[in-house]
Parts: structure tokens; C-alpha cells; sequence
């Protein structure tokens, strides 16, 4: 996709000038051991174990520094998240076919606004250090945002539409935790601003692959969307990771590498915690983001954000390491 606006060089206001503490560091970058993770910027949800982050005083930059539209679009969805969590409704009801349960809420996910639906295990070892919910499934909910503001970043149209996605993300977990409440489950929902990681959990749970700039692609929308979780007791068959393709396709391309302005993003897969993975450099990116409120330039000019192109470029990479060529 070809962007409609000129992105800004990365200069800085005094507060981004220094980072208090590497970005990457507290990420684990380099770290060989399998250790949790900590939070570096955003730190707004809800749960036990919060603590107070390195970044603080950037992440206060970035929420005084946004333009109106983003603003009053994150105050909705903070007000949406009353109806996060709730009581539930009666005893459970039994569920004696899992694999149909899986296939109602993801019929419900897509009549509540979402437009791709996964179910994987919670897992705690992947979450935030300290951090605990006690729920044995996560179903992951993505919810697209609209290309032609998109197309636009990074700019306050942009900014206000991932925004907006965002609480679209949140009202369709919402109303999905509501309807599991309503089955006599216990169930959460978990949108913009949270303190969980959702981009592993959407990976196991087939949403798509991650990409060279760190968000997960998927086959119909790229990275074109935002993801939202929902955690539950009730039983549920699982989805598993998927594989279309996106390293055999980041490993050749360089269009996010040699976009991204304050040169974020590396061709080499990086150690982080553990696992041999694509990495954003966080010093780098999160005071750009903050500047741009939002940036997402990596994002919008993946090929796979074109509309119809993930399709074509997954059978192609797929039918390619088939033959070995
Ligand atoms: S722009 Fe290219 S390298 Fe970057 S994530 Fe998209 S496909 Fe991968
Ligand atoms: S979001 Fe971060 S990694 Fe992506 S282009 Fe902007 S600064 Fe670079």
C-alpha cells in the first residue's frame, strides 16, 4: 500500500530525548532463559501484581499529548470496560461436544463485530511477571481497521481509527464474555489497554504468524487489525498455530525494515527471552509511536495489509517450499 502522508523524521521533545532505562533490556532482548516478561510502556489494565514502569513518564506523554479524536475514542473504551467482567447467570450448562461449543462462539464472535475468531489455551508462563488470571482458555478475537484511514498514517485519522478498532475489539469481547456468562461460565473480557500479552496467545491460537514487524499477520487481513481476548472455564476445542507462509515471505522481504523511520526493525531474528524470533527494537519504535501517536507505517505498507494479496502471496509461498524452490 502506498501512503498517503509524509511521516515525520524522528526528533524528539525532551521527554523521549533519553530513555530512563533500555526498552530492550527490561524486554529480555538476548536473555537465553524462558522468563517472563515485563512491561516497558502501557500499563493501564486492570489485575493483581501491576507495578510501576520504567517508561512511566513517556507513556504520560503520549496519553496528554493526544489529539481529541483519539482522546475521546480511548475514553469510550475505557467506559467500555464495565462490561468486561460480571456475574453469571445461573449454574453451567454442560458442555458434552466441545468441538460445537468452539464453533458457536466463533459463529457469536463473528456476530458481535469480529472478524477472526481462535481459541488456544491460557497460558500464564507467557504473561507479564506477576501477573495471574485464573482461566484455562483464551478465544482471540481480531477486529479490522479501515484501510482508507489506515492508509493515512501515521496521522490523528489514523490514530483515531486504531483507536476505534480497539473499542469495536472491546465490545465484541464484551459482548462475547456476556454471552458465555450467560451459559453459566465464568468469563472476562480483555480489550485495548490491557496488561496481557495477546500477540502469542492470537499465534497459538491461528490467527496468523508473526511478522518481521512484530504484529501478527494473518491470511485475509495482514496485520491490518487489532486484537482483543476473552478467557474462560468453559470447555472449548482448540485451535492450533498456522503456518501461511509469512517467514518463508519476511525472510526475503525488506518493505517494513526500510520504511519504518526511526529504524526499528531488523532483517535478523533476534534471542528475546528465550525464543529465536522477529524483534522490534523498542527504544527505537515506542518513542516514534508516542511522537506519531500511534505510527503504525509498518503495518500499513506490509503487502500482506493489501486487500486480497494475503491470499495470493500465502498459496504462492506455500506451493514454493512444497517444490523447493
Ligand atoms: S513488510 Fe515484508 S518483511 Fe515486513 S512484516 Fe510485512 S511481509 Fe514481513
Ligand atoms: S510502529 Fe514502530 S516499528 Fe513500525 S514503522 Fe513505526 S516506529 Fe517503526
Amino acid at each position: 500500500m502506498k501512503l498517503k502522508v509524509t511521516a515525520p523524521p524522528p526528533k524528539y521533545p525532551f521527554v523521549m530525548q533519553h530513555t530512563p532505562k533500555s526498552g530492550n533490556s527490561v524486554n529480555g532482548l538476548g536473555v537465553a532463559e524462558k522468563i517472563r516478561p515485563h512491561q516497558v510502556f502501557h500499563n493501564t489494565g486492570r489485575g493483581a501484581g501491576r507495578k510501576a514502569i520504567d517508561w512511566a513518564a513517556l507513556d504520560t506523554f503520549f496519553n496528554m499529548s493526544k489529539p481529541w479524536s483519539m482522546f475521546s475514542a480511548n475514553m469510550l473504551t475505557w467506559w467500555e470496560r464495565r462490561n468486561a467482567a460480571g456475574p453469571v447467570f445461573g449454574e453451567p450448562v454442560e458442555v458434552t461436544d466441545p468441538q460445537a461449543m468452539a464453533e458457536e462462539i466463533k459463529i457469536k464472535a463473528k456476530k458481535f463485530g469480529a472478524d477472526l475468531a481462535g481459541i488456544t489455551l491460557y497460558e500464564e508462563d507467557i504473561q507479564y511477571e506477576g501477573r495471574t488470571w485464573p482461566y484455562k482458555y483464551a478465544i482471540c478475537i481480531a477486529n479490522t481497521m479501515n484501510i482508507n484511514d489506515v492508509e493515512h498514517t501515521p496521522s490523528k485519522r489514523s490514530s483515531a481509527e486504531i483507536v476505534k478498532a480497539y473499542r469495536r475489539g472491546s465490545k465484541s469481547a464484551n459482548k462475547i464474555a456476556n454471552y458465555i456468562r450467560s451459559l453459566g461460565w465464568q468469563a472476562e473480557a480483555f480489550g485495548n489497554g490491557e496488561d496481557i500479552m495477546m500477540i502469542p496467545m492470537a499465534i497459538k491460537a491461528g490467527i496468523g504468524q508473526l511478522g518481521k514487524h512484530g504484529s501478527v499477520i494473518s491470511k485475509d487481513h495482514g496485520p491490518n487489525f487489532r486484537i482483543s481476548l476473552i478467557l474462560t472455564d468453559m470447555p472449548m476445542a482448540l485451535d492450533g498455530p498456522t503456518d501461511i507462509g509469512v517467514d518463508d515471505f519476511c525472510t526475503k522481504c525488506q518493505v517494513c525494515t526500510n520504511a519504518c523511520p526511526p529504524g526499528a526493525l531488523s532483517d535478523q531474528k533476534q534471542i528475546v527471552r528465550g525464543i529465536e524470533k522477529w524483534y522490534v527494537d523498542f527504544d527505537k519504535c515506542v518513542p516514534y509511536f508516542a511522537l506519531t501517536h500511534g505510527c503504525g507505517i509498518c503495518l500499513a505498507i506490509c503487502p500482506w495489509t493489501d486487500p486480497g494479496r494475503g491470499a495470493v502471496i500465502s498459496q504462492k509461498m506455500l506451493k514454493r517450499r512444497q517444490s523447493g524452490a
